[in-house]
């Protein structure tokens, strides 16, 4: 190994070795070979470390290569390191393949001993500045190569500025530092017991074993431990030895920081601060306020035009916006550090755009450099980033945005403080059911203590675009105290509460909200994305409004409206649970019979809406559980009625006696009144049909329902159901036709596992196709196919595909059924620890399970297509929306993906980075 290269000059190393040269290295070599003007230095490898830390001695020959690049750079600079006339200076850096901020600090002014300090003095005629910089390089040497505490330093310099009375370090005259300088020495041989090395070589090969060392520190070793940093990612840090530079020799020097584009806005313009006759560290500590760089062409106008230059050379070499540091030197411009600028959302969306029109990136590269999940920054309200606020709870993050209103408990208080008076609320609940729908309109955000990610509250929510953070299960609710708890603190009807459904946070009291952006740039980069994807972008859409937005976000059809959440509409509902708990298949056919034209016209308006595009009819699915009263409140709402019906007749009774008691005439009136205001009759008429409804929510009542009478097994049970639902879509259709409306109608039965429930719905949907084709002189052409979403049905997906046109899956209850964990239950109860202890890296209701999941996917679409080629597959789970799973998507072939209407933007931008990244269309 004698022979290997360890040291490299700035001009030699190869720019692209990060692993070998760390990245700052790396990077300053990139710099310098495209003709930037970088302090000259040269860099240590991250080898020459490795072979260090190993043997407990440099490799050999290090140090004399290291003396000859010192050479190479006295000759650049013209000047001599240890040089008492005219000295060379330099900074001292780690830096690994990984960016590990504070690992290592940097040694600055190294080669300052008492000779050489009297030339910077000399070359400076300022002794101030002479005598600061020693101090600093004193500490920072001390601190960082000798081990000797900042405490220790610290107190002579607070003694001397004591002394000199002074408020600021910027108080101390040059004498006061001259006198730090000498207490600093003294505090460096009393720790160490060692004086302090005058020799720059010294100095230079202590720093440099100091700054391997640090690799193996405590520090270090915990941080790479932290953020799983492995050997192949980044093994040793280099050594950057470079020039030092000084912004604050006088009114023709500065140092500044900028950005090639506004990072803020995206805007085409230079953006940044710079400081006269000022350090870097000047810039950072906030002592003087920097001013914007549009001053520099008044100032500096010879400097303006050389950034401006850097600025261009910059972007066409990184072909990224960049952020970077520069220095003046007496009127010479040098670049100290670049790298790729963090940019808000709205600015990376710009920048892509605007960057390609220029011709600095490819149409690939501008969609590639956005983060599809960052593109909801620019689809709903933010909690504004520069407030700070302590959440006192935390749920799950269930539908994106953030809303502040005042708590309310239930839909119909909802209603009427957010409908009739105007004022924005959120609705609390411990979770929420279809009959609560009216209090979602009215409100801004759901709150919920309990339930999943996919739970009604979450997925009602998603539809509409309103941020929900459910299962926020610290938050014990108290709907008829209107109150909740949260630890040792509560909110009542009436308190202002804010949401943050992005993060699952909820905070107490008001916290502003930064709007959304859609700008018409990210409309130009998501029609490039769509012109790049394979896969289609439908939407999850069950009402005409969230039909409407979900097109305005560029949704090419429904993928999935879930019929069961048409029913969600207070008029709608009595009706619907009047169907459900029908004794005779005539009193169910009554409720059917008004629900026919309602659901004719809800079909009707979304064929219209999303016309000519498909739309997708699940017939009904509901878990029972979800539409019937609860077992308890019944209850509760009995024994209320009861104690009415009591006092009714007691009532009855004391109207009776009136004529015993010899009251008067206005008593007599009085009690008259309450008589007929409380008629016993209808009271216990009520008290008959609530019983009635308890007896059959008993009756009704599954232990699982999620696995219970839902789907295609009420389809299966109660025909005319279904038959109801697909009169109405296939009537609705056929109107849309005759009013030249184009339609493309699509039926699918959710809950399927075996092929002769398709063929037995198949039946009845032939019948009244037939039906109505003869009735409006016309058959309507549809698809028909299947949910596919439990497990057996993935495994007899051939005999499926022989009855089903398309598959769509059902992801959400599919990972219920292959985890065997409650879709409802799970993700606040034992996920978050398996997340925590890596038994799961994922929330598998978030990001599809792959392994698993997806592996029966790609059974069930290879199965499939082996019967049916043409065999059009989706997915309509959650997942449908979320990037990885979109990239998993692809991969397995599937045609569309169908996810909230609002989630339309991320899963377009997914989709072409999923075909972007396979190479393919
Ligand atoms: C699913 O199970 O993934 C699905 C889309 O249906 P739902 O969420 O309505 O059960
Ligand atoms: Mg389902």
């Amino acid at each position: 190994m004698a022979n290997t290269k360890h040291v490299f000059a700035f001009e030699d190393g190869d720019g692209k070795n990060k692993h070998l040269l760390g990245g700052k290295g790396a990077n300053l070599c990139e710099m310098t070979q495209i003709g930037l003007s970088v302090p000259p230095g040269f860099v240590i490898s991250t080898a020459a470390c490795l072979d260090y830390l190993a043997a407990s001695t440099l490799p050999t020959g290090l140090m004399d290569d290291v003396q000859a690049q010192m050479r190479a750079l006295e000759q650049k600079t013209g000047k001599g390191f240890g040089d008492s006339d005219n000295p060379l200076l330099v900074s001292v850096r780690s830096g690994s393949a990984m960016s590990m901020p504070g690992m290592m600090d940097t040694i600055l002014n190294l080669g300052l001993n008492a000779e050489t300090l009297q030339g910077v003095i000399c070359a400076t005629g300022d002794a101030r500045f002479g005598y600061d910089a020693y101090r600093r390089f004193i500490q920072l040497f001390g601190k960082v190569a000798l081990g000797v505490p900042d405490a220790a330093f610290d107190k002579e310099f607070d003694a001397i500025k004591e002394a000199a009375h002074a408020k600021q370090d910027v108080d101390l005259s040059a004498n006061d530092l001259k006198e730090v300088s000498e207490r600093f020495l003294a505090v460096v041989q009393n720790v160490t017991g060692h004086p302090f090395p005058s020799d720059p070589y010294q100095q230079l090969e202590i720093a440099i074993k100091a700054v391997f060392n640090s690799w193996g520190g405590k520090r270090a070793v915990d941080y790479r431990r932290q953020f799983h940093i492995t050997p192949d990612m980044a093994n040793g840090t280099a050594v950057n030895v470079v020039t030092m530079v000084f912004g604050n020799r006088g009114d023709d020097s500065a140092t500044g920081v900028a950005f090639t584009r506004n990072p803020a806005t995206g805007e085409n313009k230079l953006y940044g601060e710079y400081l006269v006759n000022a350090q870097g560290e000047d810039v950072v500590a906030g002592i003087r306020t920097p001013k914007p760089l549009d001053r520099l062409k008044v100032e500096m106008p010879e400097m303006a035009d050389q950034l401006d230059a850097l600025r261009d050379k910059l972007e066409s070499h990184y072909h990224e916006v960049q952020d970077f540091e520069f220095t003046i030197e007496r009127g010479q411009l040098y670049c100290l550090q670049t790298r790729n600028g963090k940019m808000n959302t709205v600015a990376m969306v710009r920048t892509s755009v605007e960057m390609e029109r220029e011709g600095l990136i490819t149409k690939e590269q501008a969609l590639l450099r956005i983060a599809p999940d960052s593109l909801e920054q620019m689809l709903f309200p933010r909690l504004d980033p520069t407030i700070k606020a302590e959440a006192v709870a935390q749920g799950l993050p269930a539908s994106p945005g953030a809303a502040s209103g005042i708590a309310v408990f239930d839909a119909d208080r909802a209603e009427q403080y957010g409908r009739e008076q105007g004022r924005k609320v959120i609705l609390v609940r411990e979770e929420t059911k279809p009959e609560d729908i009216h209090g979602f309109f009215a409100s801004e955000g759901i709150l919920t203590s309990r339930g999943g990610k996919t739970s009604h509250a979450a997925v009602v929510a998603r539809g509409m675009g309103k941020p929900c953070v459910a299962g926020a299960e610290g938050i014990s609710v108290d709907v008829n105290r209107r109150e909740a708890r949260v630890g040792l603190t509560s909110f009542k009807e009436g308190d202002v509460i804010t949401l943050d459904g992005t993060s699952g946070k909820v905070y107490l009291g008001a916290i502003p909200t930064v709007e959304p952006d859609f700008t018409p740039e990210l409309n130009v980069l998501l029609g490039w994305a769509d012109e790049r994807a394979r896969l289609k972008v439908m939407a999850n859409a069950d009402t005409p409004d969230d039909a409407r937005r979900a097109r305005s976000y560029g949704a090419v059809g429904i993928g999935l409206a879930r019929t069961e959440r048409m029913f969600n509409d207070v008029e709608r509902l009595p009706i619907v649970i009047e169907m459900i708990v029908a004794d005779t298949p005539e009193q169910r056919q009554a409720a059917l019979d008004k629900l026919l034209p309602l659901q004719r016209r809800d079909f009707r308006e979304l064929f219209e809406v999303m016309s000519p595009n498909p739309v997708t009819i699940r017939l009904l699915d509901p878990p029972i559980h979800e539409f019937l009263p609860d077992e308890h409140v019944l209850e509760r709402e009995l024994s209320e009625l009861r104690a009415l019906a009591q006092n009714a007749r007691g009532v009855t009774v004391l109207a009776g006696a009136m004529g015993l008691l010899h009251a008067s005439e206005s008593v007599r009136h009085d009690i008259d009144i309450a008589r007929r205001m409380i008629d016993p009759a209808v009271v216990e008429d009520a008290i008959g049909k609530k019983e009635a409804m308890l007896k059959k929510v008993r009756a009704l009542y599954e232990t699982n329902p999620m696995l219970g009478h839902r789907g295609v097994r009420l389809g299966i049970t109660f025909p005319e159901i279904y038959q109801m639902q697909v009169r109405a879509i296939l009537e609705a259709a056929a109107e849309c036709a005759k009013a030249g409306i184009q339609v493309k109608p699509q039926i699918k039965v959710p809950q399927v596992c075996t092929a002769e429930e398709l063929r037995k719905v198949k039946t009845f949907v032939d019948d009244i196709h037939a039906e109505v084709a003869e009735r409006y002189g016309k058959p309507v052409s549809f698809k028909f196919g299947t949910m596919i979403e439990v497990v057996r049905a993935c495994m007899r997906a051939e005999s499926l595909a022989e009855e089903a046109e398309f598959f769509s899956f059902g992801t959400n209850d599919l990972t219920q059924a292959t985890f065997s964990f409650s879709r409802e239950d799970a993700e606040n109860k034992f996920l978050p620890l398996y997340n925590q202890s890596g038994i799961l890296q994922d929330n598998p209701f978030d990001v599809l399970d792959v392994k698993g999941v997806g592996k029966l996917m790609q059974l069930a679409v290879e199965w499939g297509r082996s019967v049916k080629p043409d065999l059009h597959v989706g997915i309509c789970g959650e997942h449908g929306g979320h990037p990885a799973s979109i990239e998993f998507c692809h991969k397995a072939n599937l045609d569309y993906v169908s996810c909230s209407g609002p989630r339309v933007p991320v899963a377009r931008l997914a989709a072409a980075h999923a075909a972007l990244k396979a190479g393919n269309k």
